[in-house]
């Protein structure tokens, strides 16, 4: 892993103005230089609301009993895949609460079908699970796993009652990459109470961990936690972390995320693309379900083709022909002959 020659100081994360625009120009000039103009665009399915963990910033925690839980059928959404996805999706990225009986029940069936009918990557963002499990969706076909360590403080993940322990966090992270898994992280800015140093933390354990991507998301007070009475983070902030973010690792692979649009509403997504993110997200959620799938709000701003591909071309930039697994797999094998 080719060490980081930049570190953001907290000086770089609160930049506005003239110096943030130069800021956030020089990390979009370096993702134009490793991917060109080429945003990969995949879609996501949230295909279970069940979660045994309990993050206070999360709708889905455990302890929210107002919320209706769902476990979406397979072949359902294996058709609205296979037949009926957006002509611009390459990836498809399966998400869920931590939910080891959707993983089995829906998520492995999924994708086998996902497979055996199309040449569609497939990634997976579902938590801490046994090694059986990776393993098992592994066998069947996906190569993405996206965990993300929500923090680099050691007290603050405590204390948000961020998923498991941290230690044990990390260390599935470096496990799933020791199985030859893509593995992308990422982390919370601006989390409450959060300081400058505890901020910077989350850059030096992005940095030391062996990932191929990561994302920044604005803390948004979720409906129906215990911190939803706190104000959300600040949009410059989160930002600002983004380009830091691909000033520190210009090869990563570094997505817009769509609680961007809850962050500044109408502009946040497309400066997300502007400090260089180069991974969008569709979501083909089924619309009978996606409402109580509660990362943040009731009312979700939800991502479609359409808004997707305005953004891109708005921002100069064109969607990926190339997949995401389908690059990292071809850059492994580049590597592999160096
Ligand atoms: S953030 Fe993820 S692990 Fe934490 S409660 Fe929500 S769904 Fe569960």
């Amino acid at each position: 892993m080719r060490p980081a020659t930049y570190f953001p100081s907290f000086d770089h994360l609160t930049r506005t103005g003239g110096a943030q625009e130069a800021f956030h120009r020089e990390a979009a000039a370096l993702a134009h230089a490793h991917f060109g103009r080429k945003v990969f665009v995949r879609a996501v399915v949230e295909v279970s609301n069940f979660c045994r963990q309990n993050c206070s910033y999360c709708g889905m925690r455990r302890d929210n009993r107002e919320l209706e839980r769902f476990r979406a059928d397979h072949e359902a959404l294996a058709e609205l895949i296979i037949e009926h996805r957006p002509a611009s999706v390459t990836d498809i990225n399966i998400q869920a609460g931590e939910d080891a009986k959707a993983v089995r029940e829906v998520v492995v069936p999924l994708i086998h079908a996902i497979r055996r009918a199309t040449n569609l990557g497939v990634s997976v963002c579902l938590g801490s699970l046994s090694d059986e499990l990776y393993d098992e969706m592994q066998a069947a076909g996906a190569s993405i796993y996206i965990l993300k360590f929500e923090t680099g403080d050691p007290d603050l993940f405590h204390q948000m009652e961020s998923p498991g322990t941290f230690d044990d966090r990390l260390g599935r992270i470096r496990y799933l990459a020791s199985r030859g898994w893509n593995v992308s992280s990422g982390f919370i800015a601006a989390l409450p109470g959060q300081t400058p140093e505890q901020m910077l933390k989350s850059f030096h354990v992005a940095n030391q961990l062996p990932l191929d991507g990561c994302s920044v998301s604005p803390f948004i007070p979720g409906d129906e936690t215990p911190l939803a009475e706190m104000g959300a983070a600040d949009i410059n902030v989160t930002l600002n972390s983004m380009a830091a973010l691909r000033k520190m690792k210009p090869e990563w692979v570094i997505p817009a995320v769509s609680a961007l649009n809850l962050a500044e509403p109408g502009a946040g997504y497309r400066r997300g693309l502007r400090t260089g993110a180069n991974l969008v997200t569709i979501n083909m959620t089924p619309e009978g379900i996606r409402g109580d799938y509660l990362l943040y709000k009731r009312e979700r701003f939800i991502m479609t083709e359409e808004a997707i591909l305005r953004a891109i071309e708005a921002e100069g930039l064109e969607p990926s022909e190339t997949g995401l697994a389908q690059y990292y797999s071809a850059r492994r094998a580049q590597l592999a002959v160096a």
